[in-house]
């Protein structure tokens, strides 16, 4: 290789080193990522989440006609033990490692590279919600984990729990998994009336509207008149973590066509964005 073929490759390669930067900056995650891993902010909000949940449990384990089930309200469910329903990702278990590796690896979600982060069992607690979740369970509160992670990364799922400190190892299997029973599908339905049938639900954690009602393939404006018409449940009976990396609420903004190019979904994004500005609109 002479001299004029050396520079050309240094050139060369530091072009594609400061693309790829870009790229990984370009990343529609980077932002949002960045926040969760690096603002106190985060950690503030999600502790205050908790503590305010805690203050209110004693109200909640004392009244016998409190129920954060809806469907519950007209069965007589008075008399039956307690619970508490939490999803695990980023309701209790912080993922953003695993967003972070996608983004420095230039991909996107996808199953292999998940299951394959969730059998590290390497996530962290979301601030606030250890304490929460033993202090329940000294209060003999059962603690019911409702996640759309699959039957098979159960297991490292439970060691990651355990690891942390999470209430997991009881008489009973209390996480749910989706796919463990035949109609345990990712709507979580099914699994919050098996919870239901022997237990009176106190309340309900999770980061995205599925977990507390069925919440899949309906628009963005239709989750906003839920959240209206169920304002009366939130910061009481259900209580919504903030995930600003990912959920039903993006997929919402292009009608759940998940098959539609990254360009377009992008397209679809910057048309949402609104400037209260007629011309733009
Ligand atoms: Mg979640």
């Amino acid at each position: 290789m002479n001299k004029l073929q050396q520079l050309l490759v240094i050139v060369m390669a530091t072009v594609f080193a400061s693309c790829s930067s870009v790229n990984t900056l370009r990343n529609p995650t980077t932002q949002a990522t960045l926040w969760v891993q690096n603002s106190a902010e985060y950690e503030a909000i999600t502790t205050q989440i908790y503590v305010t949940a805690l203050r209110m449990l004693p109200l909640a384990k004392e009244d016998s006609y409190w129920t954060a089930y809806p469907e519950q309200e007209n069965t007589d469910y008075s008399n039956l033990p307690p619970a508490i329903i939490l999803d695990v990702d980023e309701t209790i278990l912080d993922n953003a490692p695993f967003q972070a590796r996608m983004i420095k690896q230039g991909k996107s979600y996808n199953t292999e590279d998940w299951n394959q982060w969730a059998s590290e069992a390497k996530a962290d607690a979301i601030a606030g919600a250890l304490e929460f979740t033993q202090y329940a369970d000294k209060e003999d509160i059962q603690l019911f984990y409702i996640t759309n992670r699959e039957h098979d990364v159960e297991n490292p799922t439970r060691k990651n729990l355990e690891d942390l400190g999470f209430p997991v190892s009881g008489g009973i299997d209390n996480i749910l998994t989706k796919g463990e029973r035949e109609n345990w599908t990712s709507a979580k339905t099914e699994r919050r009336k098996f919870v239901a049938r022997n237990y009176r639900i106190l309340m309900v954690f999770g980061d995205d509207l599925n977990d507390f009602i069925p919440a899949k393939y309906i628009s963005g404006q239709e989750r906003s008149h839920l959240v209206r018409d169920y304002s009366a449940y939130f910061g009481r009976r259900w209580f919504i973590l903030p995930n600003p990396v990912y959920g039903s609420w993006e997929r919402a903004m292009y009608d759940f066509k998940d098959e539609l190019s990254s360009k377009e979904q992008k397209q679809i994004k910057i048309n949402r964005l609104d400037t209260k500005n007629e011309e733009e609109n």
